[in-house]
């Protein structure tokens, strides 16, 4: 086993707070959310770069739109955002931040004050919200064969801390 943070909050060792499940993914609420209800979508698959599976990382968008949907419907934000930034955990995955007018997730931003009763009762709400909305069965054509040269992702040898998106302090929201 691993010791991902995700892959373990996958696997039922570590609780959370479950909006969203489906075959490839599944979406929790953030405990440090830098808005109310925010929530971050993984796929069950570990992996940790968009490319690593393109098949995967496509239903992950997928339901990340369902989850902002299902924000949009049971907390009534002005809107959401999404981001699918690299940070301290090495497990893609996209975040989904409900904007509301006194809480904009900018990268500054300091974690909101939350606890586990309001999470639970949060992730009550989301999770019983239908959304209208399933992702069209996918047909790819393919037109013309292109050749890129895939840079190589070298592994860090000493340095721990050489990804430059991991330098900062504050986690980009
Ligand atoms: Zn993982």
């Amino acid at each position: 086993m691993n010791d991902c943070i995700f892959c373990k909050i996958i696997n039922g060792e570590i609780p959370s707070f479950k909006v969203y499940e489906d075959e490839n993914c599944v979406a929790f609420l953030d405990v440090m959310p830098r808005s109310k209800g925010m929530c971050l979508v993984v796929p069950k698959k570990h992996y940790v770069f968009f490319d690593e599976d393109f098949n995967t990382s496509s239903k992950l968008f997928d339901a990340a739109l369902i989850v902002g949907e299902k924000l949009k419907k049971s907390l009534e934000p002005l809107t959401v955002f999404f981001s699918a930034i690299q940070s301290q955990v090495p497990h893609f995955h996209v975040r989904v931040y409900p904007v509301y007018k006194d809480q904009i997730p900018l990268g500054e931003n300091q974690p909101i004050e939350t606890n586990e009763g309001e999470l639970r009762e949060l992730s009550e709400k989301i999770k019983g919200v239908d959304v209208g909305w399933k992702p069209e069965a996918k047909v790819v054509e393919v037109i013309k064969e292109v050749i890129v040269e895939k840079p190589k992702i070298e592994e860090p040898q000493h340095e721990k801390d050489d990804k430059p998106w991991r330098r900062r302090n504050l986690e980009v929201a």
